[in-house]
């Protein structure tokens, strides 16, 4: 039987200024994690989370996580983890969102107070961290809230865990998940981030998957110094012409990687995968406007999807210790470095990858004859996620979602990476959802930011809605 929702719907609704005032105030508070004299700022905002949550009745921890590595006179921001509920007989479900935002100021070319949650005619409420990830972090409290008011009994024990570090790569928070996965975590049934974007406007979705990434130098030195092409052009063999002859080898115009036996190791598209894509909201043109182009590589929907979230794909980034300067300098550089990376997909073992990339730089290399030196390293990797849309978390939210947004969520899976969705699902062992609740062109991450009203009240109707199908759902996969 579908779940009671009605008193809770009607709840938010008429908490909804409430609730918006709730986002002002986290707002603006700059909780800027890359920004060392903002540290006091982003425990500021923990602590406004923690007391929100004391408020609603949680049982609320901060957790510290030691000193930033690398920066030993800062202490990192304590994880925020909380507890709504201990009744046996309900589900346990973990929520997870960071409470810290990407830097911002008017200078950067914001139309409005970065920090001053500002509302316009149009519903968007713009401010940084709105979409990413305030809005949905203060939407579990929100939904905790509407529920008392509404007196509808909380379908589950939620367990939350907002960490304060997500924009500046998570520092600490993986050691902190693995060794709290049998502790504080243990009773979790199923996991649920809200943290990403649909990928139109229009149309909500549920997201099952995820592209790794394997960021790799290419080193190739020779001379002492820096020289004058004037003088030594001609006589010495360039590094930066290697270089450009490894980097060109790697990949063609269509984006086809050259890596002999990296395409054996992409799991084979099933027709059950397929069929995923037909109904997609999205259309060529959503593509050219985000690239400000036509330059696309395939002509229709179905294979720029699968090129974007389920094959491998390889771009070169940049050239360290090469003129980029304007201008007309003749310097032949006696040193560079190449960046380039691999997102990886499903069944791409990171080690396998860097084996193949290793050997066909180095055979790339070799064929040029050049009395240069090369070298190849990994910069770093995560691994790709992947999740099955059958299981019974994901139904849950794709009912709670047609409840509430009145239309079946496209299954989507993106072409970035979140890596602490990899880290709760193997330290929990438990499904994750990925749950979000802001729209493709909220801009999270840069100027103007902002979460259209909408999404903010429908999606905290839309996170309650879920914990009440979760609680349901019958555990089939
Ligand atoms: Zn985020």
């Amino acid at each position: 039987m579908a779940p009671q929702l009605d008193g809770y719907f009607k709840q938010v609704d008429t908490l909804s200024d409430h609730f918006i005032e709730r986002l002002r105030k986290a707002v603006a508070i700059p909780s800027i994690s890359a920004d060392e004299e903002r540290r006091p700022d982003v425990v500021r905002m923990g602590q406004f989370l923690a007391d929100e949550l004391t408020a609603l009745g949680a049982e609320v921890e901060q957790r510290p996580l030691g000193k930033q590595p690398g920066k030993e006179h800062l202490e990192l921001p304590p994880v925020v983890v909380a507890r709504y509920g201990n009744d046996k007989k309900k589900r346990t479900i973990l929520v997870y969102g960071h409470y810290d935002v990407q830097p911002a100021g008017k200078e950067d070319g914001w139309a409005t107070e970065p920090f001053e949650l500002t509302v316009d005619s149009k519903g968007r409420m713009y401010g940084r961290g709105s979409t990413d990830d305030k809005g949905p972090v203060l939407g579990w409290l929100n939904a905790i809230e509407a529920h008392q008011k509404a007196g509808v009994d909380f379908p589950v024990n939620l367990l939350m865990c907002f960490e304060g570090m997500e924009e500046y790569g998570s520092e600490g928070l993986d050691d902190f998940i693995n060794a709290e996965a049998k502790k504080y975590f243990v009773d979790a049934d199923a996991v649920c981030i809200s943290d990403n974007y649909w990928l139109g406007t229009e149309k909500p979705c549920l997201t099952y998957g995820l592209r790794g990434c394997s960021y790799y130098s290419v080193e190739i030195s020779g001379p002492g110094q820096d020289l004058h092409s004037g003088v030594f052009g001609g006589t010495a063999q360039e590094p930066m012409t290697d270089l450009m002859r490894v980097l060109a080898s790697l990949v063609d115009t269509d984006g086809k990687i050259q890596i002999p036996g990296l395409a054996e190791l992409v799991a084979p598209l099933t027709d059950d995968e397929k069929s995923l894509y037909g109904d997609i909201a999205f259309t060529m043109d959503n593509l050219y406007e985000s690239l400000g182009s036509q330059t696309s590589i395939y002509p229709d929907k179905e294979k720029t999807l699968m090129a974007r979230w389920r094959y491998p794909s390889l771009s070169v980034h940049g050239v360290e210790g090469a003129f980029s300067q304007p201008g007309a300098k003749t310097v032949i550089p006696a040193k560079v470095i190449g960046k380039f990376s691999i997102r990886t997909v499903p069944n791409m073992e990171p080690e396998d990858v860097d084996k193949l990339v290793y050997k066909y730089v180095g055979e790339q290399f070799k064929k040029l004859n050049s009395k240069n030196k090369m070298t190849c390293t990994l910069q770093h990797s995560g691994k790709w996620w992947v999740a099955s849309p059958k299981h019974w978390n994901f139904t849950a939210a794709a009912k709670a979602t047609e409840r509430v947004w009145g239309v079946k969520p496209d299954l989507t899976r993106e072409g970035g990476s979140i890596p602490v969705t990899l880290t709760f699902e193997q330290a929990t062992g438990k499904n994750v959802l990925l749950l979000p609740m802001g729209s493709s062109t909220d801009a999270a991450h840069s100027i103007n930011e902002k979460l259209d009203k909408k999404n903010y009240i429908e999606g905290i109707k839309l996170l309650g809605a879920y914990l009440h199908y979760v609680a349901e759902e019958p555990m089939t996969n």
